[in-house]
């Protein structure tokens, strides 16, 4: 027998239109069967009173290998925790027990889950064996993960990497020579995997590009590698920036990875005015929280703190984790907003919360006051995947 869920409001489809009093049905398969007003018969249903169904949201940019590390490297620069092979976060990495690793992941699956998020975009390091460590960790949570896999120094493990990954994560495009990131563009390319690189995170990253190949890192990620989506893009210049508009190519961005960092933030207004597509990521979870209700709080501050206000509005910032990620990894036909024949992934928030009442607009609560202590559930394909219980 399908479930029934009943809310006193949701957020509906891609332009999360505030709706009341709404039932979803949800088939075995986990799909929206139906949104209506009207309660369905012959159907088990599920009551949320005072409570708000958020679509789940996708965290489009992390590195869950390293949740076992959490800030082992606080006062160490960014080339010094990440930068392949000899950085902080691979040394860890090589000589932590796998049991341990996979036990961060596990811990960092329960943050995203308690705090909203259904959907995770990995950069997993470590070749086809470092895909197989996240696929175990998965075993034992309903959270669903994008792995995004990377080549190891041996250099023959693309294809190995595509059976089992939905594409490629570059730590940054510098590491090959223009025939090997063809090579990864054809491959992706032929496979229909998402191909996808950190690009300009610092200064020294684009001077090195303009040193060894005469153009900028975001140029060869976009025109030679043909990447699907870029990471951080902080020092992006006005050419740049044309560039990245021009194919359509949406950016993560992760402010509070760079602030933790001291990179930089990016240009966010520049990129607005461009109309260039934003996903928000939490980065690496040795160095921030995988929590996105943090991430977009932060992102709003930043920006009026910077750009003053009116030129991001909280809704937009939803749709950082919500649809924008879902189209950008190609996922918008499954989820990334809550609409029939999609999976019903969402989450469940207590609108009677002591510091979400009174609510002026359910947008900025959402953004401003919301945090993962007033989510009561989360679900994925219909199924429980968290629940908040008194003590935790
Ligand atoms: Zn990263």
């Amino acid at each position: 027998m399908p479930t029934t869920f009943f809310s006193d409001f949701a957020l509906i489809g891609e332009n999360l239109d505030i709706k009341e009093k709404i039932y979803f049905q949800v088939s075995e398969e986990g799909l929206i069967k139906e949104i209506t007003t009207q309660r369905p018969k012959n159907s088990d249903i599920v009551e949320f009173k005072d409570a708000l169904v958020v679509p789940g949201f996708i965290n489009a940019h992390v590195h869950i290998g390293d949740s076992f590390a959490k800030d082992k490297g606080v006062n160490l620069t960014l080339p010094e925790v990440v930068e392949p092979p000899n950085g902080l976060k691979h040394r860890l990495l090589k000589e932590t027990r796998v049991e341990t690793i996979i036990e961060g992941m596990r811990n960092g699956f329960k943050e995203m889950l308690s705090s909203g998020t259904t959907t995770f975009a990995d950069f997993r390091e470590g070749g086809p064996d470092g895909i197989l460590i996240l696929k175990e960790a998965l075993k034992d949570s309903l959270i669903r993960a994008f792995i995004l896999g990377r080549t190891t120094p041996d250099f023959n493990t693309p294809h190995e990497i595509l059976k089992i990954a939905h594409g490629i994560g570059l730590s940054s495009s510098n590491l090959y020579n223009d025939t090997e990131l063809e090579m990864f563009a054809i491959f992706c390319l032929e496979g229909s995997k998402i191909i996808s690189t950190h690009v300009s995170e610092t200064e020294e990253e684009r001077k090195i590009a303009f040193e060894r190949f005469k153009i900028s890192d975001i140029e060869r990620a976009i025109k030679i590698l043909k990447a699907n989506i870029l990471i951080h893009a902080i020092h992006a210049d006005n050419k740049d920036i044309e560039l990245i508009s021009q194919y359509d190519v949406p950016i993560v961005i992760c402010p509070r990875a760079n602030g933790y960092f001291g990179a930089g933030f990016p240009p966010i207004s520049a990129f607005l005015k461009n109309k260039i597509v934003l996903c928000l990521g939490t980065d690496n979870v040795m160095a921030n929280s995988p929590d996105l209700f943090r991430e977009m709080e932060f992102l709003f501050k930043l920006f009026r703190g910077t750009n003053g206000i009116n030129m991001l509005k909280s809704k937009d910032i939803l749709s950082m984790v919500t649809i924008n990620p879902a189209k950008a990894l190609r996922l918008d036909h499954l989820t990334g907003s809550l609409a029939e024949r999609k999976y019903a992934d969402f989450f469940v928030l207590d609108l009677n919360s002591p510091n979400l009442v009174p609510m002026e607009n359910i947008y900025d609560s959402l953004i401003l006051r919301a945090k993962s202590e007033n989510i009561i559930a989360t679900y994925l394909k219909g199924r429980l995947a968290y629940e908040r219980r008194y003590n935790s």
